[in-house]
This record gives structure tokens, C-alpha cells and sequence, in this order.
């Protein structure tokens, strides 16, 4: 069983500080895309489907039909079960929420908002163009549809935000009843206008320090509220943790269709060409879409499966993981493990390996620890 995951990349707007592969949306183009991608879907290899997500990019920004259209060949062709998890990314821009029930009959259990902010000042400096009422209406449109969860995407460590602003926007999407938040740091990649701007005014952005309150009032504020905290970025009520995701966490195996999609299958890793040009003319020629392929060493695919199962609550469990891999994790990453044992950014017993709270926000710094380890003679046993 694989998580099937479909990228649709259009968006009504384009965000300054968004690096996903996406474009704005363009009818003539999203029509030769959407045709590229159902070709792609009906020659995909023939995979069982255990999750399916369509994301991107703004799905909703698509008509209802195409969206239907790739709900029901990637639901057909993957074999995804009946009332299996299905999530679609939505937008709360006003407006586009119309189709939500179609989504819903066509298999859809699961609506991903990407509301970022419920401060409309906040909102203004990421280049949203919703408002806060207009997260409420969709929410609304995703439950009267009936989607089994709805989750919330919010942003933190936005410029010019408060730890007072930051907790309004929390309280603000519990009040809407959302089953899951993901809340995540914001990013300043390189090539976008955030990155520009961030060399131009770097005061405007908020430091460590700051960035690390704004976590810790995450979780406190969705902790308080009965939600667990079952990835370093994702909170869930009880029942509503993202199955597509779990599978990414527990390094499953997952096929993404689409431009500039990522696929892991039988031990390879590969991903689609980021150019739309590219992936479609290859499409239309016969071809497949250009991909990107690597192969792990055995140590850094040892590292790799640390690295994700550390993002989760549960953390490593020490027997299965060897079982698993073929490895003494123990044994080979001793002087690592003690380190960061030693700098409070993990816990051990004989059973588990997990981040402490202090890992969580620095599980960058830990996860880097784990992957260059093997490559490091003095590390050896
Ligand atoms: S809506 Fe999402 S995918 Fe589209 S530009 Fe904004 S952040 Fe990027």
C-alpha cells in the first residue's frame, strides 16, 4: 500500500513567500495540465492506494468538475477504498467553496484549509487576499458538505507578529471546531520576494528566540484544548491525525503525480520536473514526466527513517526499528545519541528514542546529527 498524492498548482494569487511549484491559474493552462495529469494517472504503475491527497497549488481554484474528474481516475486507478482518507487542500478565498459537496460525493473525507492567520494585518503581509470571515464560511461549507476532519494551516514567526496576535489566531480557529492544526514556522526561501525583502529589512523578522515563544504557545494553547501534539507540526483531536501524513512519518512508501511531485517506491526517490512546459510536453509526446531519481545508501536511508520517526510523539521505537532495518541504532549512533542526550534534545530508554519538547523546536539541528553520522569514521562503533 502506498499515500497517493496528485499536485494540482494553480492558485488565484501568488503568495511572496510561497516556493511550492505553482503558477496562477490560467484556464487554456490549467486545461492542458489537467489533461497531462489524467494521462499521467491512467499509466501510473499500479500501486494500492491507502491515502489520497490532492494538493498543491489551490485545488479549489480549479472548476468543480476537474476536480472530480482527478478525485474519481486517481480513486479508480489506486484502488482507494471506500471511506479510506482523502484529503483536498482548499483556500478559503470567498467563492470557491461551491463545489465542496461534489468533492465529498466523489470520495473526499477531509478538508486541508490554508487559512495562515485570522489577523487581517498578518494576512496583508503574507499576500493573502481572504479574511477571517471568509475562513469561517469555508470551514462551514467543508462541515455542511460533510467532511469527516477539517484541519487548519496558521503560520507563525509572520513579520509583525505578536505573541497576543499569535494566541487570537489560535483561540480563532478553535472556535471554528477544526479537528487538526498544523502550524508551522515561517521559511524565507531563496527566490521569492520574502527573501528579498528579509535582505532589505532584516529587522522586519523575528529572531530564534522569538520564534521558539511562538511555538511554545502553540502547543500549550491546542494542548490545553484537547489536542495532541502527534508531530513536531501537527496537532490533532482524538481520531483525527492525517493518515497520508502518518505514512510520510513512518517512511511508507508514496506515489505523487503531478508537476514537481515526489515519489518513494521500492527504495527509490524521485521527483517530477518543477517545469510545467517540461512535464507536459513529455506527457503529450507518449512520454513520462521527467523525474529526478536517487537511490539511498543503506546509511542514509537508516538516517532518513531516524529523521521522520523522530518528528512523531511516539518517536523510535528501538526493537521494530532494528528489526526493520538491519541495524543496531543503539549501538551505531552511540556518540550521537549521547550528545544530544546530553544538550536535553532527546530521550532514551531501552525501548524508544524521542525528542524532548527543546528537540522539537531544534529538530533540525538533531535530525543533522543523525544524517551525517554513519559518514563519520570517529563515529563508528
Ligand atoms: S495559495 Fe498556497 S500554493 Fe498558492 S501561492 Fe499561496 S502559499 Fe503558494
Amino acid at each position: 500500500m502506498a499515500g497517493i498524492y496528485v499536485h494540482l498548482p494553480f492558485c488565484p494569487y501568488i503568495c511572496p513567500y510561497c516556493d511550492f511549484a505553482k503558477w496562477p491559474y490560467r484556464r487554456t493552462q490549467a486545461r492542458r495540465y489537467l489533461r497531462a495529469l489524467l494521462q499521467e494517472v491512467a499509466a501510473a504503475p499500479a500501486v494500492r492506494g491507502s491515502t489520497l491527497f490532492l494538493g498543491g497549488g489551490t485545488p479549489n481554484t480549479l472548476p468543480v468538475e476537474d476536480v472530480v474528474a482527478v478525485l474519481s481516475a486517481a480513486r479508480a486507478r489506486f484502488a482507494i477504498a471506500d471511506g479510506a482518507e482523502i484529503s483536498v487542500e482548499v483556500n478559503p478565498d470567498a467563492g470557491s467553496f461551491a463545489g465542496f459537496a461534489q468533492y465529498v460525493a466523489a470520495g473526499a473525507t477531509r478538508f486541508s484549509v490554508g487559512v495562515q492567520s485570522f489577523d487581517e494585518g498578518e494576512l496583508r503581509t503574507l499576500g493573502r487576499r481572504h479574511s477571517p470571515r471568509d475562513v469561517a464560511t469555508c470551514v462551514a461549507a467543508a462541515r455542511s458538505a460533510g467532511a469527516r476532519s477539517v484541519n487548519v494551516d496558521l503560520i507563525f514567526a509572520v513579520p509583525g507578529q505578536t505573541q497576543a496576535s499569535w494566541r487570537r489566531t489560535l483561540e480563532s480557529a478553535l472556535a471554528l471546531g477544526v479537528d487538526h492544526v498544523s502550524c508551522y514556522g515561517l521559511t524565507v526561501e531563496e527566490g521569492t520576494p520574502y527573501a528579498q525583502w528579509q535582505r532589505r529589512e532584516p529587522s522586519a523578522f523575528l529572531d530564534d528566540a522569538a520564534e521558539a515563544q511562538l511555538y511554545a504557545a502553540a502547543i500549550e494553547c491546542l494542548e490545553h484544548a484537547g489536542f495532541e501534539h502527534y508531530e513536531i507540526s501537527n496537532f490533532a483531536r482524538p481520531g483525527h491525525r492525517c493518515t497520508h501524513n502518518w505514512n510520510y512519518w513512518q517512511n511508507g512508501e508514496y506515489l505523487g503525480l503531478g508537476v514537481g511531485a515526489a515519489s518513494y517506491l521500492a527504495g527509490e526517490r524521485s521527483v517530477a520536473t518543477k517545469s510545467l512546459e517540461a512535464y507536459c510536453g513529455a506527457i503529450e509526446a507518449g512520454e513520462p514526466a521527467p523525474r529526478e531519481r536517487e537511490r539511498l545508501s543503506p546509511e542514509a536511508a537508516v538516517g532518513e527513517a531516524i529523521m521522520l520517526l523522530l518528528r512523531t510523539a511516539e518517536g523510535l521505537e528501538v526493537g521494530p526499528f532494528n528489526h526493520r532495518y538491519g541495524v543496531d541504532i543503539v549501538q551505531s549512533y552511540r556518540p550521537a545519541i549521547s550528545r544530544l542526550e546530553a544538550a536535553g534534545l532527546i530521550e532514551t530508554s531501552d525501548r524508544r528514542i524521542a525528542l524532548t519538547p527543546r528537540g522539537r523546536f531544534l529538530a533540525n539541528d538533531v535530525c543533522a546529527e543523525f544524517l551525517t553520522v554513519p559518514a563519520r569514521a570517529e563515529d563508528r562503533p
